[in-house]
């Protein structure tokens, strides 16, 4: 059975469907990425999975439980986590120590003394900061580390409570090729480790076609396509609506003008 079973879910904006009547399911262990151009409802569709927006219609099962009308904490608490960018406040605060502050949360103790974070499961949120490979600076500030290293330890925090499912809305934006690289090696690695499913959308169809398990397209709301990278790479109803015409893919993977 699916982890995830999205059917028929659909999100106005006014006169703008931005998300209409899709389906699609997601596996315990698979990386799915969401792609399509700009304004195609990618983000609202994470959205509504995490809780964050009200759909107007349709489902979201996570292991057969309906996660529509829930609260994001709620739906959080049955394991579902996304990525946050660290929000300034946090960025003085050590790395380790930030991780610290996600585990309280997780242990529903945000509300306690903010004093308590450093020494609240210390070693738990080293073992975090180990698997992203930022054990090393766990005692510097945030706000000192190069920015690839700071998406890992994002990616560390999202881990505290252990999800089940991942959600990552352009997890690599504002990345260099080779940080891209290196961050979805790790999340596809913490994948195979831990069984956990990821969601994410990416702009690079070279970090997609390199990581992506399989692949669900959307235009304009609608889901037009989905299947593993290669099926999508020579799909002509994505080369078409996706690229828009007289653009193919590459074998890399790449957007490129046709001649
Ligand atoms: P993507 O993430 O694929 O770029 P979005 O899900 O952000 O697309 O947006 C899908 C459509 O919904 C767009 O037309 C966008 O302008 C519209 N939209 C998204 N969020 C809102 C909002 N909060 N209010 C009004 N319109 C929105
Ligand atoms: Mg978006």
């Amino acid at each position: 059975m699916s982890l995830l079973k999205v059917s028929g879910l659909g999100k106005s904006f006014g006169g703008v469907r931005a998300v209409d009547g899709i389906d699609f399911e997601l596996a315990a262990g698979e990386l799915l990425a969401l792609i399509g151009p700009n304004g195609a409802g990618k983000s609202t569709t994470f959205n509504m999975v995490n809780g964050q927006l009200r759909c107007d219609g349709g489902s979201i099962q996570l292991n057969g439980q309906e996660l529509v009308g829930l609260k994001p904490r709620q739906i959080w608490r049955m394991g579902v986590s996304r990525t946050f960018q660290i929000a300034e406040t946090f960025a003085s605060l050590a790395v380790v120590e930030n991780v610290q502050m996600a585990l309280l949360s997780a242990d529903n103790k945000l509300f306690s003394m903010w004093k308590a974070a450093a020494a609240h499961r210390r070693d738990d949120a080293m073992r975090l900061l180990d698997q992203v490979g930022m054990a090393a600076q766990a005692d510097r500030p945030c706000s000192v580390l190069a920015y690839g290293d700071v998406k890992r330890v994002e990616l560390a925090i999202a881990m505290a409570n252990e999800p089940k499912l991942l959600l990552m809305d352009e997890p690599t934006a504002g990345m260099a090729p080779k940080e891209r690289n290196e961050l979805m090696a790790l999340t596809k690695r913490l994948v195979l480790d831990r069984g956990m499913a990821v969601l994410f959308t990416e702009h690079s169809m070279d970090v997609v076609f390199a990581y992506a398990d399989r692949m669900i397209v959307l235009a304009r709301g609608r889901l037009i396509a989905q299947g593993k990278p290669a099926e999508i790479r020579d799909h002509p109803k994505v080369q078409e609506v996706y690229f828009g015409s007289g653009k193919t893919f590459e074998k890399s993977g790449s957007v490129k003008e046709a001649v």
